[in-house]
This record gives structure tokens, sequence and C-alpha cells, in this order.
């Protein structure tokens, strides 16, 4: 792949087999840092068995907050050819996943391609992303994948650009935001509430900025259809090393408060996630003997 432009960065970076020379830093050979069942998704998501959870290395965004900094930051993780990685598939259908979520994985549209023309599982695939994407890449995806669960983390540029060196945020996800629902339309559910097609915006509230999120629950209610649910999530910990001045501290509950009100108010459906994973205890294992479904008894 000698010129990437996967994802808004755009780098036209050649990237080979064994080296990646852009922001990501990745090569063409897919690396994953973790493949286990995942329990604590949304509801519409993990359903009562749990998502097939596909934790790619690296991140086209990199929040300097990040919970998950070994893979998105440092790119920890395992090399998988398309044959290989459509096999772990296989171990996630068979241990009963409601879905399979494809987390982080722009740098990776062609071999995931590759791998589900191998492999498709007969379970809704879910597209898990900061929602920083572009429209030409998502219509890659146009009719593979069943749900979008993007991130809209920042309104202004001004946070886009302190939390993640992305001044273009907003513009560039809230364009990727509406592919997305184009492409999924209204919220579909199967018997038990498991999301089979549509988008679930997810919002994370940081301390100090509930006027952020207001807006952006703003901008929700009026510019996509009606029925899209959000995530509202009050779980924030300083990771990651972060230095950014009032990022330092987990949101108060008057500041919880403040949002979830704002979102009954517009009368947005969703979810209200507790304050009970605001630990890093909740961060899975990456990259170790446990990390790749199977391979526990084979290390
Ligand atoms: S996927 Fe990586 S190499 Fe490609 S444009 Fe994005 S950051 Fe650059």
């Amino acid at each position: 792949m000698p010129n990437c432009t996967l994802c808004p960065r755009r780098c036209s970076a050649p990237r080979t087999p064994t080296e990646g020379h852009g922001f990501c830093g990745l090569p063409t050979t897919m690396k994953i840092g973790r493949i286990q069942p995942h329990l604590w998704e949304e509801p519409p998501i993990s359903g009562t068995r749990g998502t097939g959870a596909v934790f790619f290395s690296g991140c086209t965004l990199r929040c300097a907050y990040c919970q998950n900094g070994d893979i998105s930051h440092r790119n920890a993780g395992r090399s998988f050819t398309p044959r290989e990685l459509s096999e772990y598939l296989r171990r996630l259908t068979d241990a009963g996943m409601e879905s399979i979520s494809f987390i982080t994985a722009t740098p990776y549209v062609p071999q995931i391609l590759e791998t589900l023309a191998l492999y498709r599982p007969p379970v809704p695939l879910v597209w898990n992303t900061s929602g920083y994407e572009t429209v030409e890449t998502l219509r890659l995806l146009d009719g593979v994948i069943d749900v979008y669960l993007p991130d809209l983390k920042h309104r202004s540029e001004r946070m886009g650009r302190l939390c993640a060196g992305a001044a273009d945020y907003f513009a560039v996800t809230s364009e990727a935001i509406r592919e997305m629902v184009r492409q999924t339309g209204v919220p579909q559910y199967s018997e038990n509430g498991v999301m089979t097609r549509g988008t679930l915006i997810r919002h994370l509230i940081l301390p100090g900025c509930t006027s952020e999120s207001i807006a952006l629950l703003q901008w929700v209610k009026d510019e996509l259809p009606a029925g899209i649910p959000v995530s509202l999530m009050q779980q924030y910990v300083p990771c990651n090393g972060v230095d950014i001045p009032g990022l330092d501290r987990r949101i108060t509950p008057r500041e919880y408060r403040r949002v979830a009100d704002a979102m009954a108010a517009l009368g947005l459906p969703g979810y209200l996630q507790g304050p009970t994973s605001a630990t890093v205890d909740f961060v899975p294992s990456f990259n170790a003997p446990d990390s790749f479904i199977g391979d526990e008894h084979s290390v």
C-alpha cells in the first residue's frame, strides 16, 4: 500500500507488510492485541453472551487520555493473516457470541474484507470506532458492516486539537456519522434485544466539558433522524499519563447529572452507563497469553 489515505489523517505514507510510516505506524499485516468474548459493551451489542471483540493494534485518533494506550499508542499486538483471523472469528462464533466487534480497525479495512470473504460470521458485525473516519473508507464497508458504534467526542476544534491533534475531529466525525446512519438506517433489533442493524453513538463526558457534551447531544437531536440511540458514559479516568489541564480527574456527579438531564430533555433514546466501570480494572489484557481465544491452553 504505497500511499495510504484510509483515515482522515491522509498521510499518503508508504506501508509494507512489515513497516508503517504513517501517523498510525502500522504495517499492512494486521496487528491485533486481543480476540476474546467481551461482556461489557452496551446491551444491544453484548447481549447476554457477549460480543466477540477483536481489538486491533494502533489508532488513527490516539486520544491523550486513552484507556487502551498499550494498543492505541504503543501498538502492542501480534500479526495475523486474513486466514488466521478468519479462524479466530470462527472460534468466537463457536463460543456463541451475539455479535462480532471490530475495534479501531480502520487501517486494516482491505485486510478485513479479505478475511470476511474467507469466513463471514452469522451474527451482526459491529464497527467500533473513534468516529474519526472518512466517508470514502466507510463506503467500502457499506453492506458489510451491520452496526456502527462510533464515538462522538469533541465539539470544539480546541478540544479536538488538545486531546488528539485533530482540530477537524467534529467536522470529520459528524460527516462520518451521517454516512453510517445513511447506510444502516433506523436501528433494528433481534427478539432478544441485540442490534442487528443500525448506529449507536457513544459519548464519554470529560471533566469540565459538560457544555461540549450538551452541544453534541443537541447536534444528534437536530441533525440525525429520530431514534438513533446515544450511550452516555461517565466512566472517564485519567489514563495513559494524560497531561492536559483539567483532565486529571473523574467527572463529578453534578457534571453527570447536567448532561444526563439534557439528554432526557432532548428526548434522545439510549443508555446511561454507570460509574462502576470508572476504573482501570476494566481494561482487558492485551497481547498476553490469555488474550486470544482458544490459545489459553497452548501457552
Ligand atoms: S491509516 Fe495510518 S497510514 Fe493510513 S492515512 Fe491513516 S494514519 Fe496514515
